[in-house]
């Protein structure tokens, strides 16, 4: 039997390889807690009068970030937001999931029903030209959702799930495909685009995804464990496996690339010139030419349905 190496007398369950620690249950849930907190603070994410609110879909990672945020700050004020992208076979089962979530942590829960607020449900993309990049459009979709909703309730700042193997992985892409834009917008946070907009906190930026599950796991806490269909065959996917392979006999590797990414980031940020945006004249949120790319995918999927 393997000890664990902070409380020295239980049995370890998981060893945390860059920390060079084995851990038993009780210990790796306080070590999550601690190092969410610790993430938090080195990046200056909430302050004291912030009202955070937290996307959850009901994945293993948002779910993990709300509990953990819950019990890392008792006193901070936070709301969850879901939303229900009605697609077939797996919307209604993530939508029970987080309400018995939100209801076992006592957290005030926000529920958008794409198909009642705006009349549409993101398997209607399957009849655009988007049907061969619905995780794309469907991240489209729910970022607007999820600040406008953000903003609905009164929250300033807005925290998602993405988790480390997220990051590297659109890293790698926006690189590979020189996509400078998009490159700059990962970090840790995102300060609001327009004034009255929350600014972005992602929390989870230096938790491996096997760390997310595994609290999940040991806090017993609802999860919903149905894999999106329109996931499948996504390329992030492929590119997620290469690097997981990639770092898997040097799991400090991944944090020294995380943290030389980041660091191109904020020097590319200086060099870049901040695009000019402008109001978008249906929404009001930011965009390039008068119309966000959320307001042409609506418009896009709302005239070929008719
Ligand atoms: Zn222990
Ligand atoms: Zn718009």
């Amino acid at each position: 039997m393997v000890i664990c190496s902070r409380c020295k007398s239980n049995e370890a369950i998981t060893r945390i390889a860059y920390a060079k620690m084995n851990l038993c249950i009780e210990c790796f849930k306080k070590f999550y807690v601690n190092k969410l907190k610790k993430t938090i603070e080195e990046y200056h994410m909430i302050n004291g009068e912030d009202i955070v609110a937290v996307a959850v879909s009901g994945g293993k990672d948002s779910v993990a970030l709300l509990h953990a945020l819950r019990n890392a700050y008792p006193k901070l004020e936070v709301k969850a937001i879901h939303i229900n992208l009605g697609i077939e076979g797996y919307s209604k089962h993530s939508q029970e999931k987080v309400e018995e979530l939100a209801k076992q942590l006592d957290v005030e829960l926000h529920i958008v029903d794409i198909r009642k607020e705006i009349g549409i449900s993101i398997d209607d993309f399957k009849k655009t030209k988007f049907k061969g990049k619905m995780c794309s459009v469907c991240g489209t979709v729910k970022r607007h959702i999820m600040d406008e909703a953000a903003m609905n309730i009164g929250a300033n700042t807005l925290a998602t799930g993405h988790n480390m193997d997220d990051f590297m992985t659109f890293m790698v892409k926006n690189f590979i495909t020189r996509q400078w834009n998009q490159l700059v917008k990962l970090k840790p946070v995102v300060p609001p685009l327009m004034s009255g907009m929350p600014k972005k906190i992602r929390p989870l930026i230096k938790f491996p995804a096997e760390e997310n599950m595994l609290y999940c796991y040991y806090t017993k806490i609802p999860v919903n464990e149905v894999e999106c269909p329109h996931s499948k065959g996504a390329k992030t996917l492929e590119v997620m496996k290469i690097l997981n392979e990639l770092f898997k006999d040097e799991p400090n590797m991944k944090y020294q690339v995380l943290g030389s990414f980041l660091n191109l980031i904020s020097l590319l940020e200086d060099a870049m010139k901040e695009e000019g945006v402008i109001p978008c004249r249906k929404c009001g949120f930011p965009s390039k030419d008068g119309l966000c790319s959320y307001c042409k995918r609506i418009e896009l999927v709302k005239s070929i349905s008719k």
